[in-house]
């Protein structure tokens, strides 16, 4: 957990947030502000800052996360109409929050 951090604190259960799915590495939850009809993040559990913190290592995480965005295509009921994954980083990619993260949103075309 890194001190600061909302998307730590999510993880840790000591902010709430609508959880729609966990496992021992990644969790996704419902964006508090969602940009389309169904906008969810999926963050691994460790913090990484961003894409631009990422190592070697740290690839197989992120496989996961992407593997979780195909389980959410089909739990929310858009694996064939299709979705959209994106992924802010730094301030000129309009990252606001420093804990590595993937929008998942479905319903809109853009
Ligand atoms: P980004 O860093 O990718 O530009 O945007 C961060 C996203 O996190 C935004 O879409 C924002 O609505 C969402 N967000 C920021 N704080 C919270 C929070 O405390 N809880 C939840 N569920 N989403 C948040
Ligand atoms: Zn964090």
């Amino acid at each position: 957990m890194t001190e600061g951090c909302v998307f730590c604190r999510i993880v840790a259960g000591s902010s709430p947030a609508e959880i729609a799915y966990e496992d021992d590495a990644v969790i996704a939850f419902k964006d508090i502000y969602p940009k389309a009809p169904v906008h969810l993040l999926i963050i691994p559990k460790r913090h990484i800052e961003s894409l631009a913190q990422l190592e070697r290592g740290d690839a197989e995480l992120v496989g996961r996360c992407l593997h979780v965005a195909r389980l959410l295509g089909e739990q929310t009921g858009y694996a064939d109409r299709g979705y959209r994954v994106t992924c802010h980083c730094g301030p000129d990619g309009g990252q606001i929050v420093y804990h590595l993260h993937f929008h998942f949103t479905a319903g809109r075309r853009r």
